[in-house]
């Protein structure tokens, strides 16, 4: 078959370069996550500490599992079984036989176009580094361009007043 890597490749097939490759860049697989009732898997809008929130990249990504202990390297295998990556992952839609968006730098030629059309967590998080950890609950979104509503939201209240 022909066409580019990204169409005619599985996710097995791919070359390490290519694989990199398809990440889009944006991000949301960086974010915290919480755990709630019934297993469900919740964002935050916190970032992780390594995440560099205006470049959305990782500011150690050689060396991140070493770093971060609960960083998600991403396999084959793990991108079609986690379902709390974001609907919009280009592992999780090649993993589905799904084409990438069109503002996917693949596809359009672009790695800027992830951010400007609003796919990508730049500028609109903040690091978990800036929060403490018995606050992070008041970071929970339900729907964040791809994540879902989550079936059982966890209570949320209103964010701490800096000046009570
Ligand atoms: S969610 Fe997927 S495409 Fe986006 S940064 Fe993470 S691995 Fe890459
Ligand atoms: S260590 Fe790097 S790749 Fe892993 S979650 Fe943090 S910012 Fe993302």
């Amino acid at each position: 078959m022909s066409g580019p890597f990204w169409q005619t490749k599985t996710l097995d097939e791919l070359s390490p370069d290519e694989w990199e490759a398809l990440c889009d860049g944006c991000g949301k697989c960086c974010l915290v996550r919480l755990f709630g009732p019934n297993g469900g898997i919740y964002a935050t809008s916190l970032s992780c500490r390594l995440l560099d929130t205006e470049a959305c990249r990782c500011a150690s990504y050689g060396d991140r599992s070493k770093q971060v202990s609960d960083c998600v390297v991403l396999t084959p295998q793990r991108a079609r079984d986690f379902d709390w990556l974001p609907a919009t992952c280009a592992y999780r839609l090649r993993a589905a036989g799904e084409p990438l968006p069109p503002w996917h730098h693949l596809v359009c030629g672009d790695r800027e176009a992830v951010h400007r059309e609003g796919m990508s967590v730049r500028g609109k998080v903040t690091s978990e580094l800036e929060v403490p950890e018995e606050d992070w609950d008041f970071y929970l979104i339900e729907d964040y361009k791809g994540f879902g509503t989550p079936e059982h939201p966890l209570p949320k209240r209103s964010p701490p007043n800096p000046s009570a």
